[in-house]
């Protein structure tokens, strides 16, 4: 029997006041379960909700807020295999990445859960103290989206209840399930109200965004999503973080070790089926190296085994969501019709299922949409250069600027060229590593703030300088 899902609304599981949608399963297109669908009056009432439990919980001291993260982090441990395989089922990625994600979402939990809130003592003389304090903002509103849900929920909310805000969270209506999973969790935790979670497409969001009890929004998406959000915000004036969409670069220097780098390249590249925010989506190779590093990556992306993601075996699953997977297909076409060779992949198959096969264009060029766009999918435009500055000045030509890599075995020089690459995270030697203790954001297009670490803490506290007079 289908397991049943509600919005939470102070505390309460309540059903969706206009009916339910169906979350489908992109490996099969089957429905996974019915989601309820809020009314814009609901999304009313979980603010209002947050807003009243605000009032308490932002003097809730530092200890019992630990302590509600820590229970937290145990109870989703408590239910990974449910969470996992329900992840799965709406995602679509392959059992032991969703294991993954499970425990990246307990681990980030209990690292936030053991961050400080400092006070900064600015002045302290004879006459006079200054100290720093850090507040709570109050309403917090979480937006998310398809490709690691239950992460990057655990991202935006973890760090707000430990600063002592209160959330409302809406989650992409492509994969909700197992983020309402984590707002049960977190109701048995925390008082009511000071989590809930309305689920939903048109109007929810813009509602959130626009609302003028939310005092902060964490958004996680693409760029012309977020500009809509930032347009929206201004109402009252919103804090903001925008970790935007990117169109990662990795330069292999001359020198790398090919054999040595290969398997970190594939598995960054298409890292959830490359449907990775920070994923390497155009790979530069010196001409030197050029054919070497094509037939290295084919014989990775040949031996994938491509299927559903709870199947023994899989190591590939499929895309999210038709739209996508038109998308991805759609670009490997333009790239075909103007001169690129798809050297693998590049081919739909027959059957259920949004499934496209790890795919490297070779004679990719800068011009082509599948170099110039951020693909978010299974496959890596390979792009000749014979000259490092010259890689450097194109990596550098987008509007966009999540992360980029450099590929080298003189990790000093490597280093003065990642320093020059115009992105949140350089890489050398890796791309796509995001962890709790170092800052992640984008520049340019890219979006604005931080995740992770004690700078992305405070993101979600508002400065208070104390001034005393002795
Ligand atoms: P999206 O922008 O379409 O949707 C994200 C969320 O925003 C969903 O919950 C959606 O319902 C909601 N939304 C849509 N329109 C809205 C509006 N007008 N107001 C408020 N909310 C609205 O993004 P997506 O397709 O779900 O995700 C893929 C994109 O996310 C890619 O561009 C990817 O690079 C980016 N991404 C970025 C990061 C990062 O950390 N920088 C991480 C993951 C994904």
């Amino acid at each position: 029997m289908q397991r049943e899902y509600s919005l939470i609304i102070n505390g309460e599981k309540v059903a969706g006041g206009r009916g339910t949608f169906d979350v489908l399963n992109p490996a099969t297109e089957e429905v996974v379960a019915a989601c309820p669908y809020a009314t814009v009056e609901q999304l009313d009432a979980a603010v209002d909700a947050a807003e009243a439990a605000f009032k308490t919980w932002q003097y809730s001291s530092d200890e019992e807020r630990k302590a509600a993260l820590h229970s937290i982090a145990d109870k989703i441990e408590e239910n990974a295999a449910a969470l996992a395989e329900v992840i799965v089922k709406e995602q679509g990625k392959p059992l032991f990445l969703a294991q993954a994600e499970v425990g990246g979402a307990v681990a980030w939990t209990r690292y936030t859960a053991d961050l400080e809130i400092p006070v900064e003592v600015l002045e302290d003389s004879e006459n006079k103290r200054i100290e720093l304090h850090r507040k709570p903002l109050g309403v917090v509103g979480s937006i998310t989206p398809w490709n690691w849900p239950l992460m990057i929920a655990v991202w935006h909310i973890m760090p707000a209840l430990r600063t002592g805000n209160t959330v409302v969270c809406k989650p992409s209506g492509l994969t909700p399930l197992n983020t309402i999973m984590l707002a049960e969790i977190i109701s048995d935790v925390v008082p009511a109200g000071v989590m809930n979670i309305v689920t939903g497409e048109s109007g929810i969001g813009s509602g959130i965004t626009g609302h003028d009890k939310i005092r902060k929004i964490v958004f996680t998406g693409s760029t012309p999503t977020g500009q809509a959000i930032m347009r929206n915000a201004a109402s009252n004036l919103k804090r903001l973080t925008l970790e935007l969409g990117g169109n990662d670069a990795g330069i292999i220097l001359p020198d790398a070790d090919v054999d040595a780098i290969a398997e970190g390249i594939f598995q960054t590249a298409f890292l959830n089926m490359g449907q990775t925010c920070a994923a390497l989506k155009r790979l530069y190779v010196h001409d030197s190296q050029y054919d070497a590093v094509c037939e290295k990556l084919v014989a990775m992306a040949n031996a994938q085994q491509v299927g559903d993601g709870m199947a023994e075996g899989t190591t590939f699953g499929p895309v999210q969501n038709r739209d996508q997977l038109n998308l991805v297909a759609e670009l490997v076409e333009d790239a075909r019709a103007n001169g690129a060779t798809v050297l693998c992949g590049g081919v739909q198959p027959e059957g259920k299922g949004y499934f496209y096969p790890p795919t490297i264009v070779a004679n990719a060029t800068d011009d082509m949409r599948i170099v110039a766009e951020e693909q978010f999918g299974p496959v890596l435009p390979v792009i000749r250069y014979t000259d490092v500055d010259d890689a450097v000045a194109r990596a550098n030509a987008t509007e966009v600027g999540l992360g980029g890599s450099v590929w080298s075995s003189d990790l000093d020089n490597a280093q003065k060229v990642a320093q020059r690459l115009e992105c949140g995270t350089a890489w050398i030697n890796g791309h796509a590593e995001v962890l709790p203790h170092a800052p992640f954001g984008g520049c340019k297009m890219s979006g604005f703030g931080v995740e992770f670490g004690q700078e992305g803490l405070l993101e979600y506290t508002v400065p208070q300088t104390l001034n005393i007079n002795k």
